[in-house]
């Protein structure tokens, strides 16, 4: 008896506690994001990526020096580490590659292929920026958007495949085939408004997942503005509007933990930056 009692207050106190720590939890929690709508399986982005990755790596001038990419790659691989589980695709193998162009730019293939111009490097004033873009793009790869987008597309392409079952001539085929490229261009589409937000929204969670500050990512549209005036960097310039993005992060990072001793790293930032300044690739 007097041990129950004894215990009773103890329990209490737990009780507030633990309430006293979830209710800022349940009260502002992230926002939750479904990836889109998808008539594609999972193998379908891998082999749509692979395929997509032979193509841009013969044009784009890929940059071979061990440090610069294995930075890169550890940046980006522990952002992987901090997707969450449901966007965790045990088919994707996630794959960094920096690419010798000068513009401020990056860009993600279905499947895991990441490309960052080395322009993006060389803009960046702190780790984190660098690591904002490329948890933007790891989200749309994790969200499917590319095998997403062709989705909307889906109806038609059937329209047209049904057509040329039976049409059975070769006009019907030319236009089916036609269907096919047109599938494939998508992939390489400007990404709609909504995906960009979502990549935006995803992209900020991980970031202070994996101990980044998603300021930093906000911050990036503020660098892309004020570039704008002078030609621009090609990095998502358009939709949304920067400032709105700048602000939706802002909303969203109201909402998250993040590390109030976040990863920096500058010290290997300005190596990377100064190496690619003195290498020609
Ligand atoms: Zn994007």
């Amino acid at each position: 008896m007097s041990g129950k009692e004894r215990r009773t207050p103890l329990l209490s106190v737990l009780v507030v506690v633990l309430a006293f720590l979830l209710t800022p939890l349940t009260a502002a929690a992230q926002t939750r994001i479904k990836a889109p709508r998808n008539f594609f399986g999972i193998k379908s982005d891998v082999e749509a990526g692979r395929e997509a990755a032979r193509e841009s790596e013969r044009e784009a001038r890929i940059v071979h020096d061990r440090e610069v990419t294995y930075y890169v790659e550890r940046i980006g691989q522990r952002l992987v580490a901090a997707l969450p589980e449901e966007f965790r695709h045990p088919e994707f193998r996630y794959i960094f590659k920096v690419i010798d162009n000068k513009d401020i730019n990056a860009f993600a293939l279905p499947g895991g292929w990441v490309y960052v111009n080395r322009g993006m490097i060389e803009a960046a004033r702190n780790e984190g920026e660098l690591a904002g873009v490329m948890a933007h793009e790891i989200s749309h790869v994790a969200l499917r958007h590319g095998t997403a987008q062709v989705s909307k597309a889906y109806p038609w392409l059937i329209g047209l495949s049904i057509a040329s079952a039976v049409m059975g001539n070769g006009k019907a085929a030319q236009i089916a085939e036609l269907g096919g490229a047109v599938a494939l261009q998508l992939y390489f589409l400007k990404f709609s408004r909504s995906y960009e937000t979502q990549a935006d929204i995803l992209g900020s969670q991980i970031m202070a997942r994996a101990g980044y500050d998603p300021t930093d990512l906000a911050d990036v549209f503020r660098l892309i503005e004020s570039r704008e005036g002078n030609g621009g960097p090609g990095w998502l310039r358009s939709h949304p509007k920067p400032k709105d993005r700048y602000e939706r992060i802002n909303q969203e990072i109201a909402l998250l933990r993040v590390n109030p001793y976040p990863v920096e790293n500058n010290v290997e930032l300005s190596r990377i930056q100064a190496r690619l300044g003195r290498s020609r690739f």
